[in-house]
């Protein structure tokens, strides 16, 4: 249930709604805008309440039931964009911003190389896994503490925050001690031991979309992280599966528009895992920039043929360079920039 008080009510009437929650056993988010403050009321049973009991206190303009399952991520929570400050770069704004770099950290040498590279193009953000989350326990997964060090190497060398995976709840405080943003891959969008640990830990947090999640699943999980009062969640969609198996998953490029009317967090897209193929990297990009998104999340490596992981997906620099040329034109015409 999210009650809206009146422009300007003073904080003695906001407090009566917030301890009439309490009292009812419910648990309350506020949003303080400049002039106007709403109330979430959250609770497994707000469905069974009358919103009558919180119309009537003092500085309530209106109550209104949220029948979706989401409320922290909802634009009727929050009317205004979010943004999320990444070492002063807005993820959110008019900037579109793009993440790259290899799917897994490899060696010194091949992540040195993309960190070079991704940051002459112009990316805002690295991207590199240190802990992979494999459908096959038999697959490299990740040179992990090693692969950790080599984000803390990049960041020193080339002054360009980096993403990483984190893929169980025991290694949250260990990740954000390197990495500036952590990614919740799309296997663990509803780990909510995951996503409870994200929460307390305030970071930046790209949650993934599920293989076969809806936006709304994605939306209720985004809660999870905000309930706990970590407000820099960025949204990543980066396709579904669907009965189509000519692209590596569909790319849902409607839920671009969908999360902008629903939610007020930001999104970013990743076009990679969404085709499979390098070749189709570049279109699906312009089109994610084109419908709305905030930014890319893409996979570069400096040699894909070599790659250990996802080397058909990946853009070689000279490809990514051309891209993000490309890349400025589509963002112009959306009146956003690179
Ligand atoms: C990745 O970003 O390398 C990755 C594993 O992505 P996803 O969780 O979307 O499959
Ligand atoms: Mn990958």
């Amino acid at each position: 249930m999210i009650v809206e008080m009146r422009t300007n009510a003073p904080l003695e009437e906001i407090d009566g709604v917030v301890q009439r929650a309490k009292s009812l056993g419910l648990e309350v988010q506020l949003n303080l805008g400049t002039d106007k403050t709403v109330v979430a009321i959250l609770g497994s049973n707000t469905g069974q309440l009358s919103t009558d009991i919180f119309a009537v206190l003092p500085g309530v303009e209106q109550v209104a039931r949220i029948m979706r399952p989401y409320k922290l991520s909802s634009r009727e929570f929050k009317a205004e964009d979010s943004v999320v400050s990444i070492n002063g770069i807005e993820v959110g704004g008019k900037r579109i911003v793009v993440m790259a770099g290899p799917c897994a950290i490899e060696s010194e040498e091949q992540f040195m190389a993309a960190a070079s590279a991704v940051k002459a193009a112009g990316a805002c953000a690295l991207r590199g896994g240190a802990f992979k989350p494999r459908t096959s326990p038999f697959s490299f997964q990740g040179l992990e503490k090693v692969g950790l060090e080599l984000i803390a190497q990049a960041k020193k060398q080339f002054g360009i925050p980096v993403i990483t995976e984190v893929v169980d709840a025991h290694d949250v405080d260990l990740v954000s001690q390197y990495a500036d943003i952590l990614q919740v891959g799309a296997r663990n969008m509803q780990n909510f031991t995951l996503l409870t640990e994200l929460g307390k830990c305030k970071c930046p947090v790209v949650l993934k979309r599920g293989l076969s999640a809806t936006v709304a699943e994605w939306l209720t999980a985004a809660d999870y992280l905000l309930a706990e009062g970590n407000n820099n969640v960025i949204l990543c969609e980066r396709g579904i599966r669907t009965f189509e198996d000519s692209t590596r998953f569909s790319l849902d490029i409607g839920s671009i528009p969908v999360i902008k009317r629903s939610s007020h967090l930001p999104l970013i897209v990743d076009p990679s895992h969404a085709a499979g193929h390098y070749v189709l990297v570049p279109a699906m990009a312009k089109a994610i920039v084109a419908a709305g998104a905030d930014g890319l999340l893409i996979e570069v490596h400096p040699n894909p043929k070599e790659a250990l992981v996802d080397g058909l997906q990946s853009l070689t620099p000279s490809d990514f360079a051309r891209l993000m040329e490309e890349l400025k034109l589509v963002a112009e015409a959306v009146d956003r920039r690179i």
